[in-house]
């Protein structure tokens, strides 16, 4: 109550409320009229001494009043002193100069109170106006966040959340908790999109205000309260001050739970035509081989090469269907791996001699300082490294070496597949190993692939707790590198 109060009288309080009012100033400044007068006569006895008392009180009244209400509150306690003025010149019989001199007096004063309320109340309504502005420029950039058809969340620097705008909340299904400080406990059950268990330390808001850098891209799974899950990709920015300081950070997430079903509605779809082709392409090739036994006493050229070019297409097609399983599969997370112990260096040398036999040109040339056993699933290394010499034999046609090396370093084996080809230009390097990643380049000739051979073996390596990176300069050749944990069964 005693605060509404104050809050109603003091002027700075109601800088940018824009209620003006008449009653107020007229009651006030009439009282004081009247208060001064029964001072005068029913205290002092002496009506003179009204004098420099009341220009002082009511100079106070214009002031204070102008700055409360404007123009309008100034110019209206400035009117009522001045006929109050009047009135002490006329109650108390002024005659001659006397009187004369009073109401110049009178007249001067007026111009003075009157400038006076017009400055003050003028300073007042433009203050008003500029806080208006700006509140108005807030307003809509509110509206504007509340609107927007993403999710955004503000926090202040310490991680506090600010502001959530209705997409946010639509998301995941709740009002955001308040305080909520981010990077301390998630709103709604989550996980990383591969399922696993997300720490405090993954939010992507959190990672802003440490790092001060820009967040893109990372993908969750929320389930809201109604149980229902849905994907959702989140990032995230800081925003500094004119000195750099971090002051708030700003994430947007977007909710890509169609895009998501799209992806494994299509993943279903590759996954199950390939299945599809794989029976009839092998049934394809052991007809073939049939085929070519009984022709081979024949010893016709003419029918020989016909089936022998049939045969290296059905290999190829039958390679592709595979890569295309084998993408779906890493695509659901169905790829699963069946470790044993193996000699790597025995299994390159038997790769290279199967793949030799693929290019008359290249020579294939391995060096091996001592055995290399680890503990890992030979078919799908076998995979990875026929897939890089492959590569090697056809982005190097022209050349004629092609070098293998497998040693061990620590705990790991390491195997380089070096050509003297084409190259990878170093904006190219870290695509490559994307899924369906191919060099794309108006001045090579385009090499038959679909880019997905990188992919997996890079995704095989990655399982296997291991690593894949390429050297190249473009036009001199590249050199692949793997690293494996060589792995002990335990
Ligand atoms: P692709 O089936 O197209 O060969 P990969 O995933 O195996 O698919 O390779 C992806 C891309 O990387 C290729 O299209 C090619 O441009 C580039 N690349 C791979 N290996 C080499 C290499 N040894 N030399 C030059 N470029 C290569």
């Amino acid at each position: 109550m005693f605060k509404n109060l104050l809050h109603y009288l003091n002027p700075i309080a109601r800088l940018g409320i824009r209620e003006y009012s008449y009653l107020l100033p007229f009651s006030v400044t009439t009282i004081s009229a009247i208060l001064v007068e029964v001072f005068v006569n029913g205290v002092l006895h002496n009506p003179e001494a009204v004098g420099l008392f009341a220009i002082f009180i009511f100079i106070a009244l214009i002031i204070y009043f102008s700055f409360r209400d404007g123009t309008r509150g100034g110019f209206l306690t400035a009117s009522l002193t001045i006929i109050y003025y009047f009135y002490i010149i006329y109650s108390r019989n002024y005659q001659g100069e006397r009187l004369e001199v009073s109401i110049e007096t009178t007249f001067v004063l007026a111009f003075l109170y009157f400038l006076l309320a017009g400055i003050v109340g003028w300073l007042k309504e433009t203050i008003d106006t500029l806080i208006d502005r700006e509140a108005d420029e807030k307003r809509r950039l509110q509206t504007i966040i509340q609107q927007l058809p993403v999710g955004v969340i503000i926090t202040d620097a310490k991680g506090f959340v600010v502001q959530a705008n209705k997409q946010m909340e639509r998301i995941i299904g709740k009002k955001f908790p308040d305080p909520f400080k981010v990077g301390t406990d998630s709103i709604v059950p989550a996980k990383k999109a591969d399922g696993t268990d997300i720490e405090p330390s993954d939010s992507v808001l959190a990672q802003t205000l440490i790092s001060g850098r820009v967040v893109v891209g990372k993908e969750f799974i929320i389930e809201k309260e109604s149980g229902e899950k849905r994907f959702i990709q989140v990032s995230a920015a800081p925003v500094h001050n004119k000195a750099g300081k971090i002051i708030a950070a700003a994430s947007i997430i977007v909710d890509i739970t169609q895009q998501k079903e799209l992806e494994a509605r299509k993943d279903d779809f590759v996954n199950m035509a390939s299945h599809e082709l794989k029976t009839p392409i092998t049934s394809m090739k052991l007809y073939m081989d049939v085929l070519m036994n009984r022709v081979k006493g024949y010893k016709d050229e003419r029918i020989e090469r016909p089936l022998i070019n049939i045969k290296t297409q059905t290999n190829r097609l039958q390679k592709l269907v595979e890569d295309l399983l084998d993408v779906s599969r890493l695509q659901t997370g169905k790829l699963s791996f069946t470790k044993e112990e193996f000699r790597l260096d025995t299994l390159i040398d038997e790769t290279i001699e199967v793949l030799q036999a693929t290019t008359k040109k290249q020579t294939l040339t391995i060096v091996k300082e001592e055995p290399v056993i680890i503990y890992a699933d030979k078919f799908r290394i076998y995979q990875v490294i026929t897939n890089l010499i492959t590569n090697a034999i056809k982005y190097s046609a022209g050349k004629d070496a092609i070098d293998i090396q497998v040693y061990k370093e620590n705990d790991t084996a390491i195997v380089t597949v070096k050509d003297y080809g084409i190259g990878i230009s170093k904006d190219q390097q870290d695509k490559i190993f994307e899924r369906l990643y191919q060099v794309t380049d108006d001045t090579e000739k385009t090499f038959p692939g679909f880019g997905m051979g990188l992919y997996i073996s890079k995704e095989i390596v990655v399982r296997h707790k291991g690593k894949i990176w390429v050297e190249s300069e473009k036009g001199k050749g590249s050199t692949f590198y793997i690293s494996i944990p060589i792995g002990k069964k335990t």
